[in-house]
C-alpha cells in the first residue's frame, strides 16, 4: 500500500519537499500499530516525524491500517545510531523508556518491557470536553499516584477517542511526579507477545517476576486477549497477584468489559471490580476544541498560515467523530495550504478533503427518521405512514415530516409519497405547522432537538 499513498503524499505535499523527504523512506513493516521506516540520516527521520507524520499516520490509517505510531530507523549501513522519531518525554526527563530494538535478538523480557510513549500524548494536550470529561477525570486522579483508590481504572469507547492519550498522559504523569514508580504501559497484544515468547524461551519465572514487580500496569486494548486462552489465564493471574499487592492498574478496551464477546468471566469480573468510564463518541462543542487547540500547536511550524472563519466550525460540524480522521484532514489542510501558499478558507478545504468529507457524510433516510420517530413516542411505525387522523398520530407524523424536510434531501412530494402516499401540501403544511410550535411549545421544541440529535448521532 506504501505505493499508493506515496502518490497521496506526492499531491498533498508537493514535488519538492516529496522528492527531499518521502521519496527516500524505506517502508520497512507494520508491527503492533508501528510502520518502521528505514532512512538514510537521523536528521531526515527526525524531520519527517515532524513534519509528516501525521499525514502519513493519516494516510495509512485512512487506506485501512491501524497504525499509531511512525519509527524512523537509520539504515543498518549508516553508522548513526538509530532513535525512536517521538519517544521524547515533554517536560523533565523521567528514566528512559525502553525502546523497541532494532536487532531481533536483543529482542529479550527485558529490553522489551515497556512499550514506548508518544511525547504528544499529554494531559496538556488533552481537550476535555462533555464526552470524556469523567474519564479524564478518572485519569487525572489516578495519575496523582496517591493511595489507590480504584482499582482497576478501566476506560474504554469507540476508535480515536483519545483511551490510548489518556494512558501515556497517566504514565507521563507518574513518571515526572514520583520518578522511582516502575510504570508498565502496554498494550494487550504485545502482552500476549511476551507471554509467548517467555513461554517458548522457558522463562516464565522471569516473565512472572516482571510482571509483578511493577508499580503500576497499564494495559491497552484488552479486548485483544479475548479468545486467546492461556494469555487470558496469564492476565488474570497477573492482574490478581498485583491488586493483592495494592498496585494500580489500568486498563483501556474498545467497549466495556462486559461486552467483550470471548473474554472469559472471571476476567470481566475482575475489570469491573474499580472503576469503569467511558469515552464517550465525541459532539461538535469538543471537536471544535480539539481543532482550536491544534492550530495554536500548529502556528509555530506554520507561522504564515491564516484560517478563515468558519473553517474549524464546518470541519467540527462534517467531519465524523473519531478524533484521529479530525487531526488527519487538519493536518492535510495545514500542509496543503503551506504549499500553495493559500489560505485556509471554505473553497480550499472543500477541494483538499473532498474525499474525507464525502466519506464522512451520513445520509439519514426517511425510514430511520420515521422508525426514530415512533421509538420516541411510543406508537407504531404504521401509525406513523397509515391514514389516522388522531391527534396522538398526527403530530408525531408532523414532527416527522419536518425533520425529513430537514434532514434529508428528499422533495416535499417525496415525502408524502413515504408517507402513505399524502400529498406534498399535507407535507408543507406539517412542516410549517412544527415551525410554529416550536416557537411556542416547549415539549415540542424539546422532542424535536432530541430526535435530531439522536439521529444525527
Ligand atoms: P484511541 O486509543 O481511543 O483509539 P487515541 O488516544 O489514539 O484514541 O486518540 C487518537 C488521536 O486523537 C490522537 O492523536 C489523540 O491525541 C487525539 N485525541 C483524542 N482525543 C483527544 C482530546 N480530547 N484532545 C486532544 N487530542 C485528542
Ligand atoms: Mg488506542
Amino acid at each position: 500500500k506504501w505505493g499508493l499513498l506515496r502518490n497521496k503524499l506526492l499531491k498533498a505535499i508537493g514535488r519538492n519537499n516529496y522528492t527531499t523527504w518521502i521519496e527516500p523512506l524505506e517502508f520497512k513493516e507494520l508491527q503492533d500499530g508501528v510502520a518502521v521506516f528505514s532512512v538514510p540520516t537521523n536528521f531526515m527521520g527526525n524531520y519527517v516525524s515532524q513534519n509528516f507524520a501525521d499525514l502519513i499516520l493519516y494516510e495509512l490509517n485512512t487506506a485501512g491500517e491501524t497504525v499509531q505510531r511512525l519509527d524512523f530507523r537509520v539504515a543498518a549501513n549508516s553508522p548513526a545510531r538509530p532513535k525512536p522519531a517521538v519517544d521524547t518525554p515533554p517536560v523533565a526527563k523521567p528514566e528512559p523508556v525502553a525502546a523497541p530494538s532494532e536487532d531481533p535478538a536483543q529482542d529479550t523480557l527485558e529490553s522489551l518491557q515497556a512499550a514506548p510513549l508518544d511525547s504528544r500524548f499529554t494531559f496538556d494536550s488533552f481537550v476535555v470536553g462533555k464526552p470524556n470529561e469523567l474519564a479524564h477525570a478518572a485519569a487525572r486522579r489516578v495519575s496523582e499516584g496517591g493511595p489507590v483508590t480504584f482499582n482497576p481504572l478501566v476506560l474504554y469507547g469507540g476508535v480515536g477517542l483519545g483511551k490510548t492519550h489518556l494512558m501515556h498522559a497517566i504514565a507521563w504523569e507518574l513518571k515526572t511526579k514520583h520518578p522511582g514508580l516502575n510504570v508498565l504501559y502496554l498494550s494487550a497484544e504485545q502482552f500476549m507477545y511476551r507471554f509467548v515468547q517467555a513461554l517458548r524461551e522457558r522463562r516464565m519465572m522471569d516473565f512472572k517476576h516482571l510482571f509483578r514487580s511493577v508499580d503500576v500496569l497499564m494495559v491497552d486494548d484488552v479486548q485483544f486477549i479475548a479468545g486467546k486462552d492461556s494469555t487470558q489465564e496469564e492476565f488474570f493471574h497477573t492482574f490478581n497477584a498485583l491488586v493483592d499487592q495494592n498496585k494500580q492498574i489500568i486498563i483501556s478496551a474498545d467497549r466495556a468489559p462486559g461486552e467483550i464477546k470471548d473474554l472469559e468471566d472471571r476476567v470481566k469480573s475482575r475489570l469491573q471490580c474499580g472503576l469503569v468510564v467511558d469515552l464517550h463518541p465525541t459532539d461538535y462543542e469538543l471537536r471544535l476544541g480539539i481543532l482550536q487547540n491544534k492550530v495554536q500547536q500548529y502556528s509555530s511550524s506554520y507561522p504564515d498560515l491564516a484560517i478563515a472563519d468558519g473553517v474549524l466550525e464546518f470541519l467540527a460540524h462534517r467531519i465524523s467523530t473519531n478524533v484521529r480522521v479530525l487531526e488527519g484532514a487538519l493536518t492535510r489542510l495545514f500542509a496543503f495550504a503551506s504549499l500553495v501558499g493559500r489560505e485556509i478558507d471554505m473553497e480550499l478545504t472543500q477541494d483538499c478533503l473532498a474525499d474525507v468529507l464525502r466519506a464522512s457524510e451520513r445520509k439519514i433516510t426517511v425510514e430511520e427518521i420515521q422508525r426514530k420517530v415512533s421509538e420516541y413516542y411510543n406508537i407504531r411505525l404504521s401509525d406513523i405512514i397509515g391514514p389516522k387522523r388522531l391527534r396522538s398520530y398526527a403530530r408525531p407524523r408532523q414532527v416527522a415530516m419536518y425533520l425529513c424536510k430537514q434532514l434529508t434531501s428528499r422533495s416535499l412530494p417525496e415525502i408524502g409519497r413515504r408517507f402513505g402516499g399524502r400529498d406534498h401540501t399535507t407535507v408543507m403544511h406539517g412542516v410549517k405547522r412544527i415551525e410554529e410550535l416550536k416557537l411556542t411549545d416547549g415539549q415540542i421544541a424539546e422532542d424535536v432537538e432530541m430526535l435530531r440529535r439522536s439521529l444525527e448521532a
